[in-house]
């Protein structure tokens, strides 16, 4: 059976990763998702198992030290991890999982898995268009909002290291380059199962 591939996409808070990443998932309703650990609380909407583990501080200290997190980094305040059992079940199965991670968890999944993963950033169109579209979707408030934006030089040198980056100016083209960056890496068995 063929080895899955870990299709990894990070960006800076409202360059749009999320709209993207759920256009793709739509169009391939075989592809996997990976499910993070996280001790944030869940937003409206959000399920446990669907779109993050959610676990108290303890539970997830208890994961670092048993050794079932891929890589894990603290961000805006709360801890996010990656589980190993998620990147097991994607290259057991043999097929894509998309994973939305921050800048250096992209980086340490690549630092483990060197060639089954592929590191795709979004970048926005510039750093007033990124605050613009953070400040129209209002799910943030103003002082949140600014400790988003403090993170983007860093997010912006650490993406220059991925190997693809895209500009989400216009959505349709983004989710068109993103498609073809994951078609291009993956085994053509694989895409029609997808
Ligand atoms: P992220 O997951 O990167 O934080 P979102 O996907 O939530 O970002 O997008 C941030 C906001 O920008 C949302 O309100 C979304 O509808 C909007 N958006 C996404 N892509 C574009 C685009 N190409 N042009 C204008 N607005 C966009
Ligand atoms: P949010 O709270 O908006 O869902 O996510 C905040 C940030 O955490 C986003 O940049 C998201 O990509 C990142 N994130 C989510 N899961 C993980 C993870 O498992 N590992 C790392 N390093 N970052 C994550």
């Amino acid at each position: 059976m063929k080895r899955g591939k870990l299709i990894v996409i990070s960006a800076p808070s409202g360059s749009g990763k999320t709209t993207i990443a759920r256009a793709i998932m739509q169009k391939y309703p075989g592809m996997l998702f990976s499910v993070s650990a996280t001790t944030r609380p869940p937003r409206a909407g959000e399920l446990e198992g669907r779109d993050y583990f959610f676990l108290s501080k303890e539970e997830f200290q208890h994961r670092v030290e048993t050794g079932d997190l891929v890589e894990w980094e603290e961000i805006y305040g709360n801890f996010y991890g990656t589980l190993k059992s998620e990147v097991d079940r994607a290259l057991r199965q043999g097929t894509i999982m998309l994973f939305d991670v921050d800048v250096k968890g992209a980086l340490s999944i690549k630092k483990t898995y060197p060639d089954d993963s592929v590191l795709i950033f979004i970048k926005p169109p510039s750093f007033e268009a990124l605050q613009q579209r953070l400040l129209n979707r209002k799910t943030e408030d103003d002082a949140t909002i600014r400790r988003r934006l403090d993170r983007v030089p860093m997010e912006l040198e650490k993406g220059g290291q991925f190997d693809w980056q895209v500009v989400n100016d216009d959505l349709k083209i983004a989710v068109v380059k993103v498609d073809e960056i994951i078609r291009e890496h993956t085994d053509s068995e694989i895409l029609t199962h997808l």
